[in-house]
């Protein structure tokens, strides 16, 4: 791979510079022999956060600070594309197009309403460009090792970069773009940000199951979307005619293996959002996201719950009055063992031998209180299982 360093002026990288409203892309530059935002490229981001990042990148030009290198990619017409760098020269494109304002002396400026010496200090300032020459996969392999400036890809990102084409086009389409309207709804059920890839992301996820990389690479080269969108549309719509009301807690959980597992079996709607209703509200459940899973596989694994165990303070002053009645009564201060008729009927358990357990289980509405807490021999608690 052939590499030059170059250096261009903010005037020249951002002559003939669009900004697409619509896409929020910034489109080009060098008098349109720049391409900004390649295919493979992430949306703008820096006008995020009240474009606290868009705005650095102005001051640091006025404060003459170093912007960093920038990469392109000169491709065999003779066009160049942004490699890294898009976010920055999107950033200098807009300010000079007075799409956002700086502040100086305590003023807010846009680009054209700065003092004449401003404007050209900005015109002026040269950034540091290399210029690469390679074929398309020394490129990308390049690319994804580089030292990105300012925000850093994610794997999602990265993805995209190494298998762009059609496919990663399509798909970002439907679901890497803020503008459509089914965002808001997918949403209550998938976690992070659209821009982000976190919602393509995902969709791979659950197509794939769990191969993305291994999914991307299959179809790179198809123009159609169709099993990666109905997929996503059935996990949705399958969550929905089960759990009609919607909760935070639903918000990433892993929907697409929860599908896998038990989309065949048969489920009541208005029992099953009763009982996530009646769960969620259970003070006795610490981990509410454990609910939905808990439901769908019958009720039977209240691990995933992690229902609230009793206290130190209370077990000791449980060991305590059963071990004094036991010792009284000349029998072992394990219940379960005193009915017994081995050895340990008599037998008297140190603490750390003896584990809480509920009297009546919780999953059968007994309380983590402590009139419902009760010492067992570890040997007799283990038997008595995962009932609580
Ligand atoms: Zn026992």
């Amino acid at each position: 791979m052939k590499t030059e360093l170059k250096q261009y002026t903010v005037a020249e990288l951002c002559d003939g510079f669009e900004y697409n409203e619509l896409e929020e892309k910034g489109l080009y530059g060098l008098s349109g022999r720049l391409t900004i935002q390649p295919e493979y490229q992430r949306n703008y981001l820096y006008a995020e956060d009240n474009g606290k990042k868009e705005v650095a990148v102005i001051d640091s030009v006025l404060k003459q600070y170093p912007l960093g290198l920038l990469y392109f990619n000169r491709l065999p017409d003779g066009r160049l594309e942004v490699l890294d760098g898009q976010q920055r020269i999107t950033s200098l494109g807009r300010f000079l197009q007075d799409k956002f304002s700086v502040m100086s002396c305590d003023l807010p400026y846009r680009f054209h309403a700065l003092p004449k010496d401003k404007q050209n200090l900005i015109e002026k300032t040269t950034l540091l460009v290399y210029e690469c020459e390679g074929t398309e996969s020394e490129i990308k392999q390049w690319f994804q090792t580089i030292n990105i400036v300012g925000i850093p890809l994610n794997l999602q990102e990265e993805l995209n970069a190494v298998y762009s084409g059609p496919f990663v086009t399509k798909a970002r389409s439907v679901f890497s773009n803020s503008r459509n309207a089914n965002v808001q709804k997918w949403g209550a059920y998938v976690h992070g940000s659209v821009k982000r890839q976190d919602f393509l992301n995902t969709a791979l996820d659950w197509v794939s199951h769990g191969e993305v990389e291994e999914y991307m690479q299959a179809h790179r080269q198809e123009t159609q979307i169709d099993e990666l969108q109905s997929h996503f549309n059935d996990v949705i719509s399958w969550i929905e005619s089960i759990f009609a009301d919607r909760y935070n807690e639903m918000c990433g959980l892993k929907w697409g293996k929860l599908y896998d597992e038990y989309h065949e079996q048969t489920y009541d709607q208005q029992k099953m959002t009763a009982n996530a209703e009646k769960l969620m509200d259970d003070p006795f459940i610490k981990n509410r996201k454990g609910v939905f899973e808990y439901l769908l596989g019958g009720e039977q694994d209240t691990k995933l719950l992690e229902v609230r165990v009793f206290d130190e303070a209370t077990k000791r002053r449980v060991y305590k009055r059963q071990t004094a009645e036991a010792r009284a009564a000349g029998i072992s201060n394990c219940p379960l063992c005193a009915m017994g008729h081995e050895a340990h009927r008599t037998k008297i358990w140190n603490e750390k031998d003896m584990d809480a357990d509920h009297v009546q289980a919780w999953s059968k509405g007994g309380t983590t209180s402590e009139e419902n807490c009760q010492m067992l021999c570890k040997t007799h608690n283990r038997a008595k299982g995962n009932r609580s």
